[in-house]
């Protein structure tokens, strides 16, 4: 058998190859070749158009798709691919962090460069195609007999780079505090409130980059109460809040990274501590029970199990990007998150009560460290904002 490439690389694929006794054709050209037969979910499919590129097998995805009696269409609008193959609903994302998912609810693990745009065209690994249908593909081809790409021809990026990965997607940014309220503070004396906007600032610079929409609720030192800055998320109608935070403990030794996300019930003792130190400033203002009220107001169920699922998703990307201890996704009650009808996250940056932390907080690169996992953080949401986006009247009912 002449195997042109390594079976290993394509790891649990079935992958049967032919000895077929047809001359080869050109390895390099897009000449007449024998099409490469699939198996899948009981079909047989002849596909024209398929390559290797770096040794992968990639098929078209609207041939497999109307084999197997659906179809895939580009719905540009919303930048995704929407395909039924084998019977399964498969939505992709097909540029930044590859991600799909799977009659709207399974994500699938993909593989890596799971898709590649050739000559206008979407086509998918083999590998990819069985993440997508559960494993119902079966594939009988010999690699070599494929077309090769050095490098594939990316039309599509190159017609959605400049609209960018966040296009058409609302984020409101948080820098906490601000103003009389200035949150916890270094030993030197260096103010939470700073720390927040100077990490704001640089982050809504980096998703504005990248295309989103982004509005501030403060963009100099000043307070807006955390209800007004719920207000502002609600009235634009934005995708997704993010509040930013720096923490502090009695322990000076505690460091890393963390993501909140909104829960009428706090995930630990320390969690909720640290909400009330947060809410600390509205609640000295208010006299009825402001985090009641809040509590009682907005569709919060959907709130909180959309900002649960992302969280995680989130705050990989985050901690990934900055390095160093990572603490994991905690959740409670927060005034700022509260009453938002849009995923909201309040992140920790990193412990002002801590010396190297806090040192790293005051450091202008670190902040753009901090800025850039955000941003990161931020696109690996990006498909299930989409689909918020795509439909808010569903999203915003109580
Ligand atoms: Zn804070």
């Amino acid at each position: 058998m002449r195997a042109g490439f390594s079976i290993a690389r394509l790891g649990a694929v079935a992958l049967l190859m032919f000895a077929l006794s047809a001359p080869l054709p050109s390895r390099a050209t897009d000449g007449p070749r024998p099409p490469l037969i699939l198996a899948i979910a009981g079909r047989t499919c002849q596909i024209q158009h398929a390559v290797l590129a770096a040794a992968i097998p990639y098929v078209s995805l609207r041939e497999i798709s109307q084999c197997t009696g659906g179809d895939a269409q580009l719905i540009p609008a919303r930048g995704l691919v929407e395909a039924r193959v084998a019977g399964v609903r498969a939505t992709l994302w097909p540029w930044g962090e590859p991600v799909a998912i799977v009659d709207g609810l399974r994500q699938p693990e993909l593989p890596e460069q799971p898709w590649i745009w050739d000559n206008g065209r979407l086509l998918v690994s083999i590998e990819a195609l069985e993440a997508l249908t559960g494993g119902r593909i079966a594939t009988r081809f010999r690699p070599e007999d494929l077309p090769i790409r050095a490098e594939p021809v990316d039309a599509f990026r190159q017609d959605m780079g400049p609209r960018g990965t966040g296009a058409g997607l609302r984020v409101l940014v948080d820098p906490g505090h601000g103003g009389d309220d200035r949150g916890t503070a270094d030993a030197e004396g260096v103010p939470e409130k700073e720390i927040t906007l100077a990490v704001g600032l640089r982050l809504a610079a980096r998703l504005r980059a990248r295309g989103f929409d982004v509005r501030l609720t403060r963009e100099e030192d000043v307070y807006p109460s955390l209800q007004e800055r719920v207000q502002m998320a609600n009235s634009w109608d934005a995708d997704l809040m993010l509040s930013i935070h720096c923490n502090s403990a009695p322990r000076k030794t505690a460091r890393g990274i963390e993501t909140y996300y909104l829960s009428r019930v706090a995930s630990d003792p320390r969690a909720l501590e640290l909400a009330s130190f947060e809410n600390a400033f509205d609640q000295q203002q208010s006299t009825g029970d402001l985090l009641g009220d809040l509590l009682s107001e907005v569709a919060r169920g959907v709130q909180e199990e959309t900002s649960g699922r992302l969280a995680p998703i989130f705050h990989e990307h985050l901690a990934g990007g900055v390095g160093g201890e990572n603490r994991g996704v905690r959740k409670a009650p927060f005034f700022v998150l509260a009453g938002t009808t849009m995923p909201a996250f309040l992140v920790e940056l990193g412990f002002m009560s801590n010396p190297e932390d806090a040192a790293l907080l005051r450091d202008a690169g670190h902040q753009d460290r901090l800025a850039a996992a955000l941003a990161s953080g931020v696109e690996a949401i990006v498909p299930w904002l989409r689909t918020r986006a795509a439909a808010p009247a569903e999203q915003a009912k109580p």
